[in-house]
């Protein structure tokens, strides 16, 4: 059988590498290192760990993550299975000793009789002999690859971004407070939308006590620091760090991303002294960005700052603000629905590339190219997850349900997560239930998928 070219053996690589060689399919993986080293790699193991060890909660009933870990896992992982190996001791998250980890990795997908580990960059678009390729080169792509994926796609496709806005669960946010509403109603959605607690923009107001109290917070917080090789990185003007934009002036923001010009607080009939926009996020409107409030902020002091602003007093985060450097393609508009670059469906992507944020939703993103390169390698009917599991929600996150203007990485969180409607007789949901249940209807759903799965019964 002609193999699969699965490029990059990080956490995305090496679990696509795994799913495809145990639906018996060939596999050759090409792995830079340690021919030429990435600026945060440092080891020649295959899925090594660049930062933390942690891949995050393990509790499926309370965190997305925990959820993703579980369907992982019953899809027979590498990733997983090499995470509970190596775990340590760390309450209820799934912390790893990194060595043990990627030398459990190196070692399976080696020893694999499918797998061929070749150690060598590509450079360029692949071969045009290889009718089958992964490009799971990560966040650290190397250039000349980046380029020619970015020539074909075309050039607005392939981004580099270096900052990153809070994102809040639209159900935390006080609309005693806050309330809907576009700049000069610009969308047209002032009225059914806004009456069922829906619309494009939701406005947090300040007065002028607020105002002054919020720019003291943003001056007195510490920021992350700079990696040597993200010291290069220009800010772009249009996207500057918000503490940034306060330390040029205490009136900066109000004049720019916090202007109130075209909004009227209800409640009180008046434009209020300046206001913090919020843009939904996503299709299901579950979730809202901070318009403009890109940070390098601390995580811990980003919130209790954004809980000073009126009507987030009480947000919970989906993803906090972050500085870094990344590549990764836009993918609601250049993917297909098998993650098949649509300008070249022979090459298939997978990882943080995909524009997917975290260790193991890169290496999940991997398992769903790697089964699907299989099935079509294999002449079997292509099969995506249900979008009420974690696999699946992240999948239309990045195939469909993103927004391609306003596409950034993103962790798995419940949010991505169809709603679920409460059962008869009840009006809402407690939200201490919330997740539970749609934890539980996830992994239903997830193992009718797997039943329904000829090649799983051979996989196990
Ligand atoms: P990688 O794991 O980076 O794998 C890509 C592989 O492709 C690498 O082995 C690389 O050597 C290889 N490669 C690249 N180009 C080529 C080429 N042209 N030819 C052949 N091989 C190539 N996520 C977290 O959850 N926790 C963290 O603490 C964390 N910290 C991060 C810190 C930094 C500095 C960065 C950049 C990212 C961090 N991330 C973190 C985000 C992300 O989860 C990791 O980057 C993750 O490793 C992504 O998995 P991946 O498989 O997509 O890419």
């Amino acid at each position: 059988q002609t193999p699969v070219h699965v490029i990059g053996g990080g956490l995305a690589g090496s679990e696509a590498a795994w799913q495809l060689a145990n639906r018996g399919v060939p596999v050759i993986l090409h792995e830079m290192r340690p021919e030429r080293q990435t600026d945060a790699h440092q080891t020649e193991g295959l899925a090594e760990l660049v930062c933390s060890n942690s891949f995050r909660s393990d509790n499926p009933e309370t965190n997305a993550i925990g959820l993703l870990h579980e369907e992982m896992r019953r899809c027979g992982s590498l990733i997983l299975a090499a995470g509970d190996r190596a775990r340590l001791p760390a309450g209820g998250a799934l912390a790893v000793d990194r060595h043990v980890f990627s030398d459990s990795v190196t070692q399976a997908v080696s020893d694999h009789p499918l797998i061929e580990v070749r150690r060598e960059a590509i450079d360029a678009l692949p071969p045009a002999d290889w009718d089958s390729v992964v490009v799971a080169t990560g966040p650290l792509t190397a250039p000349g690859l980046a380029t020619a994926v970015q020539e074909l796609s075309g050039a607005d496709y392939l981004a580099f971004f270096d900052a990153i806005a809070p994102i809040v669960y639209k159900e935390t946010i006080d609309f005693d407070k806050a309330w809907f509403q576009s700049r000069y109603d610009k969308d047209g959605n002032d009225g059914a939308k806004h009456a069922a607690g829906e619309g494009d923009y939701i406005n947090c107001p300040f007065d002028q006590a607020q105002y002054e109290r919020f720019i003291d917070a943003l001056l007195e917080a510490e920021t992350t620091k700079f990696q040597t090789w993200e010291k290069d990185t220009p800010y772009f003007e249009g996207c500057l760090p918000v503490e940034i934009m306060a330390a040029r002036g205490r009136d900066t923001l109000r004049f720019g991303p916090m202007k109130p010009v075209g909004l009227t607080d209800p409640r009180t009939g008046e434009r209020p002294y300046a206001v913090l926009q919020l843009r939904q996020d996503n299709a299901l409107g579950t979730l809202y960005n901070l318009v403009g409030f890109q940070t390098k902020i601390r995580y811990k002091q980003q919130k209790e700052i954004f809980r000073l602003i009126p009507g987030l007093e009480e947000a919970e985060f989906a993803r906090l603000g972050g500085l870094h450097r990344n590549t990764f393609i836009n993918s609601p508009q250049v993917l297909d629905a098998h993650l098949r670059l649509k300008a070249a469906p022979r090459l298939r992507f997978a990882g943080q590339i995909t524009g997917v944020e975290g260790y193991i939703e890169s290496a999940a993103i991997g398992l769903l190219a790697g089964r699907f390169a299989a099935t079509e390698r294999l002449g079997e009917p292509h099969s995506p997850p249900p979008e009420a599991t974690a696999l699946g929600a992240l999948l239309t996150h990045i195939t469909g349900g993103g927004d391609p203007e306003t596409f950034q990485p993103m962790n798995i969180n419940f949010g991505l997560l169809p709603e679920i409607q409460p059962p008869a007789g009840q009006k809402k949901i407690k939200r201490k239930d919330k997740k539970p249940m749609l934890s539980r209807r996830a992994l239903e759903a997830l193992d009718a998928w797997l039943a329904r799965d000829p090649a799983q019964a051979a996989a196990e």
